[in-house]
């Protein structure tokens, strides 16, 4: 795919750090916003109106608002229909785009975020090196890195949804199930058959981790289920193999897994997980001394004084 073959080229260090252009700075939606068009108003008071929104009080703010009204005018979401999930720090809603394809839009709050945390697992993710510090910027940054997570996991070849679109903090991607009723979790369904499930979850996790990712957040809860496919979702948090924390993250994943996996009676091990997926990937990895492209920055000073 000619695409993936121009991220690699476009590597500064291992393929996997590719720059990710974003700008969280000022965004077309912040202009929107503060320019208080009178069309804008209108859209906003219309949504703050709707019954999707109206129990959400004040949940979103006007470049939230403004981003929306972005994506409408783009054409990539046309009618909004019912929240799918109100989280804590997201919500996600039915809609549909301007041919009347089902999407699903994810809205990150800026407010109710846990953006401490969030922080953590962009510091040391080579692709958000840079990035302010603030609230906003984090948010923001955590959306984009969302839409691409997807869209590499997707290339890499995990079910996923399909990332559409991202505007701030609000990303469209392929709704996953019917409109109006989205697929359940993992955790919802009868589990027919958890050997075989167990094994494509084994099978995304080794392809995340060939593609340079650790999903950091997975979970039957994080797996929907819909016409006989897994589909890997929640991947905002999912960090490149140079995050320092990636191996405790890819531990903890495989915990998950397996303790799932395990109460649904099948003879399965969290270590016995753990070493199929580092045995079976091979991750563009730093070590890869051979490999010109794999190059990282080092610190000055890691210079051996052991002989
Ligand atoms: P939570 O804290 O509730 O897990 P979250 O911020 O982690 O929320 P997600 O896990 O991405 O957000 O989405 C929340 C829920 O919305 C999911 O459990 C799933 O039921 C539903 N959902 C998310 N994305 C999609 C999608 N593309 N298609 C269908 N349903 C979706
Ligand atoms: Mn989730």
């Amino acid at each position: 795919m000619t695409e993936e073959f121009e991220l690699v080229e476009d590597a500064e260090g291992a393929p996997g750090d590719e720059f990710e252009e974003i700008d969280v700075s000022d965004t077309e939606a912040d202009r929107i916003a503060r320019r208080r068009d009178r069309e804008f108003e209108q859209f906003r008071d219309r949504l703050k109106d709707a019954d999707q929104f109206k129990v959400l009080d004040g949940a979103f703010d006007d470049a939230t608002f403004a981003a929306i009204y972005k994506l409408v005018q783009d054409g990539y979401v046309g009618a909004f229909g019912g929240p799918i999930s109100t989280g804590k720090e997201a919500n996600v809603y039915e809609a549909l785009d301007d041919d009347g394809g089902d999407v699903a839009v994810k809205i990150y709050r800026i407010n109710a975020s846990n953006f401490q945390q969030m922080r953590e697992y962009l510091e040391g993710d080579p692709r958000f090196e840079g990035i302010r510090g603030d609230k906003k910027a984090v948010v923001l940054s955590w959306t984009q890195k969302e839409y691409s997570n997807l869209r590499r996991a997707a290339e890499a070849g995990v079910r996923v949804p399909e990332p559409v679109a991202v505007q701030r903090n609000v990303l469209v991607m392929e709704l996953i199930g019917q409109e109006g009723d989205a697929a359940p979790t993992l955790a919802d369904v009868d589990v027919e058959n958890p050997e075989t499930a167990f094994e494509v979850v084994r099978e995304y996790m080794r392809r995340l981790y060939d593609a340079g990712l650790v999903h950091g957040d997975l979970s039957e809860y994080n797996l929907v289920v819909y016409d006989g496919e897994l589909v890997v979702i929640d991947v905002g948090q999912a960090v490149t193999i140079h995050h320092n924390n990636h191996d405790e993250f890819l531990q903890r994943d495989c915990r998950n897994v397996a303790n799932f996996f395990e109460r649904q009676g099948a003879d399965v091990d969290a270590e016995a997980l753990y070493d199929y997926v580092v045995e079976n990937a091979n991750p563009r990895s730093d070590d890869d001394t051979d490999d010109p492209r794999t190059t990282v920055d080092e610190p000055a000073d890691t210079e051996s004084t052991d002989g």
